[in-house]
């Protein structure tokens, strides 16, 4: 038997996640089994590309089981490529990941006391000593006869010994400490293999034994028998549906998954699936719910889009997934070339992540321009549900802003239901210069505001701007198309309709102004003979440069 010492940087990766990372513990398993699932992804290669083990024939499996009682374990098993001594020493004696050990020598003494800090930072095959006092590794590798053991305290060395083993493969025992003791249980190991595994592309079976009362038979005190049978059950579903290509899907089936994944009980509006090669490769399968998540507008929202890692669960609780305004997109992005311990700073930097999100939004937004062009029905749906976080993406996304313009929708001064800026735009008579909005209440009231009659009265289209976000959107836009948007209740609009209304300001419309200026006095900032009014006799509007009534509402309620 050897005995070898750690790598100094292991010896203080170990210090660091016995110490801090107990607030996790339970994501020593996902850790295993991914190791597990590597293996046997690579033997499934080389069983087709390697001279040497091209004849190989096996079926993939991950075993987990468990003992109870005094000396509790918990063992995870794999038929796939194994480890040989080198491996072993390379593997499980040195920090195998470069991330990993760049992210250890950027943190400085105080911040590797943080437990925050290196909580959010998976540590692969070491977590296991998060929850064991010792860990026994078994392998053999695929193609050599020879199996070794590999057994460690995680206190500084580890023993490697020669052993035999039947098959190829893989089997980690852990002898689990006092942290670890729950994890010798059955229905822990399922909930943590279905929150984790679950999409793993391998069957992960658990064995277990099961009492069984049998009533018929009695023994001599005339108790009902009671026997241990012996159960191996498979406990994930290995059916990354995403994974899979989109001819052979049908709409039941992301139906199906759809309502399965996401507490939906209705089918979605629709879905949609990309797969991108290349440089960057991921896979993301989008659903749009047919009604928006009641609680998308509160604070403590919870977006609906899930991070995979090549079919490992990541997490759901992270914002830079997708940009804030598309969180009521729910579904899953998967990634080919992310590590599997991404930590929430990575995640923000990190280049493969912008890729994919930029990609994401880029496919979204196209996607629902295609539905808004060929399938007005369905985007009628669509936009009464998700207007509003749209128009949010016009004052938060600078970069996709000329496509969210053709998709947000504005009712009308003379159009029934939505319409678009690009409609509204064809429809402007020829004189028209700009594009006139109102805002400031309900579409009733705006409906019927005096400001409206010249406008009509020119045949000028005028946009009705009920929702309450909408003054700060409209009044970051500036323009469409070179077309500068007004706001009627401003003084500026008004200039358009001068030259076609002239009123001449007579000496007697000039005492009026004054008399009512006399008496309202520092009640407004000006009073002036209007062009804009038909059939009303006088209307109160906002200096351009001032804030709308809106917008002071807005400020006034934030305190300034
Ligand atoms: P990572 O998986 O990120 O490389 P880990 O610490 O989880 O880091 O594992 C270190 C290395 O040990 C792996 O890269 C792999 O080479 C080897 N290894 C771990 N578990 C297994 C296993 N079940 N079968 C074969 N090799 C394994
Ligand atoms: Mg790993």
């Amino acid at each position: 038997m050897e005995q070898k010492k750690f790598k100094t940087e292991v010896s203080e990766l170990l210090q660091l996640i016995i110490h801090s990372l107990y607030s996790n513990k339970e994501i020593f398993l996902r850790e295993l089994v991914s190791n597990a699932s590597d293996a046997l992804d690579k033997l499934k290669y080389l069983s087709l590309t390697d001279e040497k083990l091209k004849g190989i024939s096996f079926e993939p499996r991950i075993d987990i089981s468990f003992t109870e009682g005094e000396k509790r374990t918990l063992t995870i098993s794999d038929n796939g490529l194994g480890m040989n001594h080198d491996d072993l020493t390379d593997n499980l004696g040195t920090i195998a990941s470069s991330g990993t050990k760049k992210f250890l020598s950027s943190l400085t003494e105080e911040q590797k006391k943080d437990s925050n800090l290196i909580g959010q930072f998976g540590v692969g095959f070491y977590s296991a000593f998060m929850v064991s006092s010792k860990v026994e590794v078994i392998s053999r590798k695929a193609g050599e006869e020879v199996a070794y053991k590999w057994t460690s305290t995680g206190k500084g060395s580890y023993t490697l010994e020669e052993t035999t083993r039947e098959e190829q493969g893989s089997t980690i025992t852990l002898y689990l400490n006092d942290e670890g003791t729950e994890y010798a249980n059955r229905w822990e190991i399922q909930q943590l293999v279905k929150k984790y595994s679950d999409h793993v592309a391998y069957p992960i079976f658990l064995s277990y034994d099961q009492e069984h009362v049998d009533d018929k038979q009695k023994d001599k005190d005339g108790n009902p028998v009671k026997t241990l049978e012996h159960k191996v059950e498979q406990i994930n579903s290995s059916s990354a549906l995403w994974r899979r290509s989109k001819s052979e899907l049908k709409p039941e089936d992301y139906n199906e998954f759809y309502k399965n994944t996401s507490y939906d009980s209705e089918d979605p509006l629709f879905y949609i699936h990309t797969r991108a090669e290349g440089a960057t490769e991921y896979t993301t399968l989008f659903f749009v719910p047919a009604k928006a998540p009641f609680d998308m507008n509160n604070a403590d929202y919870r977006p609906g889009v899930k991070l995979f890692v090549k079919r490992v669960y990541i997490t759901d609780d992270e914002k830079e997934l997708l940009p804030t305004y598309l969180r009521f997109v729910r579904g899953i992005i998967d990634s080919e070339d992310l590590p599997l311990n991404v930590s929430r700073e990575i995640l923000q930097q990190n280049r493969v992540m912008s890729t994919i999100r930029n990609a994401s939004v880029k496919k979204l937004l196209g996607e629902f321009q295609r539905i808004a062009e060929q399938n007005p029905e369905m985007y009628t749906k669509f936009i009464t549900q998700y207007n509003r976080p749209l128009k949010e993406g016009l004052y938060g996304d600078y970069a996709n802003r000329d496509a969210l313009l053709e998709l947000v929708r504005f009712k009308s001064s003379s159009q029934e239901g939505y319409v678009s800026l690009a409609s509204y735009k064809e429809r402007m008579a020829a004189d028209q210069k700009s594009i006139y909005y109102i805002t400031g209440g309900k579409e009733s009231t705006l409906k019927s505001s005096p400001l409206l009659d010249a406008y009509r009265k020119k045949g000028y289209e005028v946009l009705l701007m009920d929702d309450d976000i909408d003054d700060i959107v409209v009044g970051s836009l500036g323009t469409y198309k070179e077309l500068s948007l007004k706001a009627i209740n401003k003084s500026g609009a008004v200039d358009d309709l001068k030259e076609e209304n002239p009123k001449e300001a007579t000496k007697e419309s000039e005492s009026i102004v004054k008399k009512i200026k006399e008496a309202l006095g520092d009640k407004v900032k000006d009073v002036v003979i209007s062009s804009r009014l038909v059939d009303s006799p006088a209307v109160v509007v906002v200096d351009e440069n001032d804030p709308s009534v809106q917008m002071q509402q807005i400020l006034k309620s934030m305190g300034q």
